[in-house]
């Protein structure tokens, strides 16, 4: 059972997708085109992309260029300019505001401006004001639900795309079910998804769905994408489009490498390890609905809607992107605990000791490369906080090693390709690359996928580091 609580009953309630090749033509290493199969689209538009009402025609000529984008899920107006609000954040606010017994009109006069303008630059014939009223009334009523606060962004925004485009409005309290712990109701939803009375076009909020009180639950912070997917899965769907604003997943962060390439194309598992690694692009638990049920997922660029964005495929895709790996992520900011003993490795339960040790502290590590006589464990600096000498005390206690070393400020780079696993000489050029940048590797981990080879250097090299492997396997 998975995260999503599906099993292979459950699957079974699931209308069954077709596997069918796609065409994807490559130039250069990038994807020139990619010619879809036959079926239904969900198109998911993040809060960039319905910001204002110029951002929602583009919105608009995407969803009119191609007839199969059926289904329309989307998030709450985000920031029109760098210091601008989220109207999911002031909708927070307001029912701090509330829970406090506080005024709060003058933040939701925010709200109200925010979609005003929007519907006044669509001119759509929605009776706005009533919804809006609608939403504060709600807000007053519960003031202990800030997950009914939040909904109200997408919803509103929800009902008025459905007015603009003449499509119909599907609440997502009525297709999103969560069970009473917080976890998705997979059959419940499933089922309503998969019902043969749902319309075949429909504007459908992000972010929320209903418990089974019926009561609004959200998902976490960004959780649109995760409705996305699930309606992908639920409906069948051949491609689930993510319209965001960057264009798509980067070989290396932009921040650290000048224009670097995008991915055209990334397996489900090879997001996960960049994500894992601080590359992110879609909400973590939006792959597991469309990756059980094989459906791909395309980042795509409203700004920029015939660029073909990066192509989220399963495992078995035989095509890569013209390079060997990927791409590359890192963070910094760990430490390694270095623990010697002699003859370590004959000491039957010493790896369990350490690590039940850690766990007992309520620290969770990221890697533990081990030699004979030494186990290192890698934690990030923040999950220490103050407790290091008392978690040194402790690791004495239990294991009795022969010393205890710590290694602060490291910084992890995974670079990441399945390729790798069959391309001899990858790991003779990384080291190579990064002895000619005169980068100090103070630790290699390649996990037994041999899909990521993960190195850690001083955090001080990490950026040279990082375009030194670019440039080796991707410029
Ligand atoms: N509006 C919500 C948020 O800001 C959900 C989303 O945009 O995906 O987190």
């Amino acid at each position: 059972m998975d995260s999503y609580g599906t099993t292979n009953q459950r699957l079974a309630t699931l209308r069954v997708v077709p596997i069918v090749p796609w065409t994807i033509q490559m130039k250069g290493g990038h994807v020139a085109s990619i010619v879809v199969p036959e079926g239904t689209v969900v198109a998911k538009f993040g809060g960039t992309s319905v910001a204002t009402a110029d951002q929602i025609k583009k919105v608009g000529s995407i969803m009119q260029a191609n007839a199969r984008r059926e289904y329309l899920v989307v998030s709450a107006p985000g920031k029109r300019t760098r210091d601008d609000h989220k109207v999911t954040d002031l909708l927070y606010l307001c029912q701090a505001h509330v829970r406090q017994g506080i005024r709060f009109d003058h933040v939701f006069q925010l709200v109200r401006d925010r979609f005003r303008e929007i519907v006044r630059g669509l001119q759509v014939g929605i009776d706005l004001e009533v919804l809006l009223d609608d939403a504060e009334r709600g807000i007053i009523d519960r003031p202990q639900s800030p997950d009914f606060a939040a909904s109200r962004g997408e919803f509103l925004m929800a009902r008025i795309l459905a007015a603009h485009f003449h499509r119909d409005f599907m609440d997502a309290s009525s297709i999103i079910f969560f069970q009473e712990n917080g976890q998705l109701d997979s059959e419940r939803t499933y089922r309503a998804l998969g019902s043969p009375d749902l319309s075949s076009t429909a504007v459908i909020p992000g972010f929320y769905g209903a418990l089974p009180d019926g009561s609004i639950k959200t998902f976490s912070r960004g959780g649109s994408d995760i409705t996305g997917a699930i309606v992908a899965r639920g409906v069948g769907a051949t491609l689930y489009e993510n319209w965001t604003d960057v264009p798509g997943l980067l070989m290396a962060d932009p921040k650290i490498v000048a224009h670097p390439r995008p991915i055209a194309r990334v397996t489900y598992g090879e997001l996960r390890e960049l994500a894992y690694s601080g590359a992110t692009v879609l909400h973590d638990e939006a792959i597991f609905p469309v990756r059980e049920a094989r459906i791909p997922v395309n980042i795509r660029d409203t700004n920029d809607p015939d660029a073909p964005g990066t192509l989220i495929v399963s495992e078995t895709d035989p095509a890569g992107n013209g390079t060997p790996i990927t791409g590359i992520a890192g963070r910094r900011d760990f430490t390694v605990l270095e623990i010697r003993k002699a003859l370590m490795n004959n000491e039957l339960g010493f790896g369990q000791r350490v690590l039940s040790t850690l766990a007992a502290a309520g620290i969770s590590y990221e890697h533990t490369p081990t030699g004979i006589d030494t186990m290192s464990v890698v934690v990030a600096t923040k999950q220490l906080g103050g407790k290091l000498p008392a978690v040194a005390d402790a690791l004495q206690q239990a294991c009795r090693p022969d010393s205890i070393n710590i290694f602060p400020d490291l910084a992890l780079i995974a670079v990441v390709g399945r390729r790798m696993r069959d391309t001899p000489g990858i790991a003779g050029r990384l080291f190579g690359a990064l002895g000619d940048a005169s980068v100090n590797i103070r630790m290699i981990d390649q996990g037994a996928s041999e899909t990521t080879i993960i190195i850690g250097v001083e955090n001080a090299d990490y950026e040279v580091a990082t375009r030194a492997i670019y440039q080796a396997f991707c410029a």
